[in-house]
């Protein structure tokens, strides 16, 4: 069971969302990094309940942050927590699945609208969670590690039907989500998300009232 690599298959609702999602037909593509903090806000809020619950769980609360890391050079945009994490199963049914009932209804609304209501507008309203970066990513990687567990999982994907995911050693706790960027010459594609004065924008825009702090750093070398 250590280490293994496996390439596993998308649910089929997950590969036709995720379909929609890697063809981007939703103009406001800034809400991937909307959702990427959600998340991980949502992940530092676990921690934190789960530390007063269990005290005695391997849990390190002294320092929960969000982390938004750049990569000019390689053109990576990292979204990073140390928060709750996921184990492998966690990753394989919350990230390979679709859990919430929410996106099932998207999908559903989606077949049914035609051209009733746009997709843009469905989205907007129901939010696509994590799949929102592969409206603006090549390829996504997470590295995470469940709080009180010593190994963690790193699962990668270009988002077109299948993921790959493997057992790391060394791991931090918590999630990290680097979004590897699509090139900003794609036609579609309207932002350079390795700006830092458009992130800050997008943050203060759509994130302004997360609780936790969120912490900036830009690698410009
Ligand atoms: P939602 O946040 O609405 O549940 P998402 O697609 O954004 O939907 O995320 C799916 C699930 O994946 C989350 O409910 C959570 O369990 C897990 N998850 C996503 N990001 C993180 C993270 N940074 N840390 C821990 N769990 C996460
Ligand atoms: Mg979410």
């Amino acid at each position: 069971m250590s280490n293994r690599i496996e390439t596993l298959e998308f649910q089929a609702e997950a590969r036709q969302l995720l379909q929609l999602m890697v063809h981007s037909i939703y103009s406001d593509k800034d809400v991937f990094l909307r959702e990427l903090i959600s998340n991980a806000s949502d992940a530092l809020d676990k921690a934190r309940l789960e530390s007063l619950v269990d005290g005695d769980l391997d849990l390190d609360t002294s320092d929960l942050h969000i982390a938004i890391e750049v990569d000019r050079e390689k053109r990576t945009l990292t979204v990073r927590d140390n928060g709750i994490g996921m184990s492998r199963d966690d990753v394989v049914s919350l990230i390979g699945t679709i859990a919430k009932s929410g996106t099932a209804e998207l999908l559903r609304k989606l077949r049914e609208s035609k051209e009733a209501t746009p997709a843009n507008e469905l989205i907007g309203q129901f939010g696509v969670g994590f799949y929102a970066t592969f409206m603006v990513a090549d390829t996504v990687t997470l590295l995470t590690r469940r709080a009180g567990q010593t190994g963690g999982t790193r699962w990668e994907s270009a988002g077109e039907g299948t993921y790959v995911i493997e057992t790391v050693d060394d791991a931090p706790q918590g999630t990290s989500v680097t979004v590897h960027l699509k090139p900003v010459d794609d036609e579609d594609h309207l932002f350079d998300y390795t700006d830092e004065r458009k992130i800050r924008e997008i943050v203060k825009r759509y994130s302004d009232f997360i609780a936790w702090p969120i912490r900036m750093a830009v690698e410009t070398t």
